[in-house]
């Protein structure tokens, strides 16, 4: 299965690929996913062979079924890739573009973009497209978490501390 943190700019997707995670060595690089209630944390760190310029990068995210397929099915090893997403509004959509809701473009007023479908909520009609780079870097260290075990993982316990505990 596939992690992909998603850019928009390419550039940047590709500087922040060759400058820090092309460095980790593999087994060191660690996946935690800190369950917080509606949300989870998304953190990503590594040892790098250039530890002076090293990173790690988190991301807080609602649940999703995504989410809940990989920590199913993800059995002990994932690859990260780096993704690159673009929206599609309604006058740049073909007749057959798939929505976020599920409907597909010509189900969309044609007038306000909103979907013909009665019980769907989607009031206007966008599209993401989600292409993956092609490096990747095989990753075997998967811990899930839930919030009051994060003391227990230093990369979880630093970024906590960092970006939540530090922050009142
Ligand atoms: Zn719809
Ligand atoms: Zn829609």
């Amino acid at each position: 299965m596939n992690v992909v943190p998603l850019f928009s700019d390419k550039k940047e997707a590709n500087s922040l690929w060759y400058d820090t995670i092309h460095w980790w060595l593999e087994p060191s690089i660690k996946f935690r996913f800190v369950e917080t209630g509606k949300e989870y944390w998304f953190i990503l760190g590594a040892d790098s062979q250039k530890p002076q310029s090293n990173k790690s990068f988190f991301k807080v995210l609602p649940h999703s079924t995504h989410y809940e397929r990989f920590k199913r099915g993800h059995e002990g090893e994932a690859y990260l890739r780096f993704g690159m997403y673009s929206k599609k509004n309604f006058d740049e959509a073909k007749g057959d573009t798939q929505c976020e809701c599920g409907h597909i473009s010509e189900e969309h007023d044609e007038d306000d973009a909103s979907c013909l479908y009665e019980d769907c909520g989607c009031k206007m009609f966008e599209s993401f497209q989600v292409n993956l780079l092609k490096r990747k870097k095989t990753v075997t260290d998967i811990v899930f978490l839930k919030e009051q075990d994060v003391k227990d993982d230093p990369l979880a316990w630093n970024c906590f501390n960092a970006n939540k505990y530090s922050k009142t």
